[in-house]
């Protein structure tokens, strides 16, 4: 076999004369009758080669031969390419390989699709690329991703090792740890009826090794959680897990400020300024809507429940009656016709559950109404009426609004209001191009509550997980007030998407148990599923805390896309699919039967079997 000798993105201008050696796949081919070119693509590039009939007969008629996607390699020489033939899109472009052996070494199908170069939007269908990924992957694009991917894992190893953390692998078949989410389950063949869990994340592995001196851990960690479909979701996800002893919150968020820093500037070249901005989840909440804020631009969102109950407008007086809030955003507003506020920004809100969408416009009156000033600005029509000069210029004032803003209003019970107007404020920018999309705001947010109330089971759930630890402040109020209680969480929020989050944790047995009292979560049951937990915690635990960020969305962010598939080499699709391989499938009875497992399927068979067939 020919042994290639240079990649081919490698060879330039100066490399006119060498003997070289390729290997690759074929591109494109042309033949021009005389002459046949080729252009071979690795995962470095493309390079044309040129086969010369008359000089080398027989690699001429082997050239012939082949097809898009052959697998070829061909010796030759370096040479500029003619006047005028050069092609300055691509930096092998200055010269060709004219080639005096070749070999074949292996032929192909016709893929089912073609291998797009550009990296252009692809229009292929996502099935098709899944079903056949080994060509999907193929595509420059797709490399660039993996690539990526590669040199962020690479930096973020190099960095830990550097401030010595160690890289310790944690059980994949493990117990159960509760992140919130749905475990999948391997059953056990050698203790029949029991099953493994695969780890929703380390989090207890890795706390119990920093009871075990191990000091500072990572770790770069699959895991696992059976939840509902979603876009940026998959069920099998990676992650950068970190914890480290005798720390507070300000080392483990400096310490990933860096790490992020680092990560953009080797990437993508971009200066990320640490310390990043923080905020508390109080103040996202009031003024975004949510804790996963975008700040790439401001449009805040006001609360004017105060004004609003002063004026005689029904929608609002009565959400308030009820309990509710009434927040609103302002906009400009020339881009909305009234249909589109009425069709199209209704129908958004109400697919986030808001009953209705109140609106305002304002403009500066040249013509006043009786009473007002020339040149004030006001409320113009419909919902005018309902207020006084006063509470428009009230309400006018809060917003800083403009002439020709919209005012946008949703009443209902706050977590409503927040629901819907948070996806609002950021579609309204996305609409009027009120941020670069090039840029990236980072922000961590803080002070979250420990626990959140589930009105449907009326209990608390943990907002983070049962083993963040309180405020130390606030650790007599775990007794009188659980409600009130913060929680020494954080989570880093990009853009408006969560990459990360954690929290120093509970290390004293009694808290943690006080905890889980407070979870609802019986002493019996805490034995069973933390047992070892607990008693781990009563061997000398050190104060410690830690992360974990998602590489997936990272990766998502640094490669500019929206789908995740598309930053993992083999994912699932929605359902939760492998098309490539057909995961999950049915097994052998057999199989089952090892592992005393029965399908309904299986059972369904017995009990047909079972019953007595009609006598004739
Ligand atoms: N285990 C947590 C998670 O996966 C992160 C952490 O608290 O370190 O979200």
């Amino acid at each position: 076999m020919l042994k290639r000798t240079h990649t081919c993105g490698q060879l330039r201008l100066e490399d006119a004369g060498k003997k070289v050696t390729l290997a690759g796949w074929v591109h494109s081919y042309r033949d021009h009758g005389n002459l046949v070119f080729i252009d071979l693509r690795d995962r470095e590039g493309l390079t044309q080669l040129v086969f010369n009939p008359e000089t080398q007969p027989q690699a001429h008629n082997l050239a012939r031969t082949a097809r898009c996607e052959w697998v070829v390699a061909a010796r030759g020489v370096v040479q500029p390419r003619g006047e005028g033939l050069e092609n300055p899109k691509l930096p092998t472009g200055q010269i060709e390989v004219s080639v005096q052996e070749v070999e074949i070494l292996n032929v192909s199908k016709t893929p089912p699709f073609e291998i797009n170069l550009l990296g252009q939007a692809d229009k292929t269908g996502e099935e098709l690329r899944l079903t056949n990924r080994y060509i999907d992957l193929r595509r420059p694009e797709m490399q660039r991703r993996l690539h990526i991917r590669h040199r962020v894992s690479k930096v973020v190893r190099d960095y830990f090792d550097r401030f010595g953390f160690w890289e310790i692998e944690t059980p994949m078949l493990a117990k159960s740890t509760p992140e919130g989410a749905r475990d999948f389950l391997v059953p056990s063949r050698l203790l029949k009826n029991c099953f493994y869990a695969l780890p929703q994340s380390p989090q207890l592995f890795k706390q119990i090794l920093m009871v075990s001196g191990i000091d500072k851990y990572f770790q770069i960690v699959r895991c696992f959680r059976d939840e509902d479909p979603r876009a940026d979701r998959q069920a099998e996800f990676t992650q950068i897990d970190v914890e480290m002893s005798f720390v507070d919150s300000n080392d483990v968020i400096g310490v990933h400020e860096n790490l992020i820093a680092k990560i953009w500037k080797q990437i993508l070249d971009v200066d990320v300024a640490a310390p990043m901005r923080r905020i508390t989840y109080k103040d996202a909440m009031a003024n975004y809507g949510t804790d996963r804020p975008d700040l790439r631009f401001d449009m805040k969102l006001k609360d004017i429940s105060d004004i609003a109950k002063q004026s005689t407008f029904n929608v609002f007086t009565s959400a308030i009656e009820k309990g509710g809030t009434i927040k609103g955003i302002c906009a400009p507003g020339e881009k909305y016709s009234r249909s589109d506020i009425e069709k199209t920004l209704t129908n958004f809100v109400a697919d986030y559950g808001a009953t209705g969408l109140s609106w305002i416009r304002l403009k500066t009156e040249i013509c006043p109404e009786p009473g007002r000033r020339n040149g004030t600005l006001a409320f113009i029509g419909g919902l005018g009426k309902y207020f006084s000069p006063d509470l428009q210029q009230q309400i006018i004032q809060r917003f800083e609004a403009k002439d020709g803003d919209l005012l946008l209003f949703v009443a209902d019970k706050e977590q409503v209001v927040n629901k819907a107007l948070a996806p609002l404020r950021c579609k309204l920018a996305r609409d009027l191009r009120l941020y670069d999309e090039k840029t990236f705001e980072f922000v961590w947010v803080i002070g979250f509550p420990l626990f959140e109330w589930n009105e449907d089971q009326k209990r608390y759930d943990s907002l983070h997980h049962p083993f963040t630890a309180p405020v130390p402040e606030d650790l007599e109020k775990l007794d009188t007030d659980p409600a009130s209680v913060r929680s020494q969480a954080y989570d880093i929020v990009v853009n408006g998407c969560e990459i990360g989050g954690g929290s120093i944790r509970i290390h004293d047995p009694k808290v943690q148990r006080k905890v889980f009292e407070l979870l609802n979560i019986s002493k019996q049951q805490a034995e069973q599923q933390f047992g070892f937990f607990l008693r781990a915690l009563e061997y000398g635990a050190p104060p410690h805390g830690g992360i974990a960020i998602g590489l997936d969305r990272l990766i998502m962010l640094l490669t500019d896309t929206d789908n995740i598939r598309d930053v993992i080499a083999f994912p699932k699709t929605q359902r939760g699919q492998c098309l490539l391989t057909d995961a999950p499938s049915e097994v052998d009875e057999k199989q089952l039967e090892e592992l005393n497992l029965r399908t309904q399927k299986h059972l369904r068979a017995i009990e047909q079997e079972q019953t007595p067939s009609p006598e004739r």
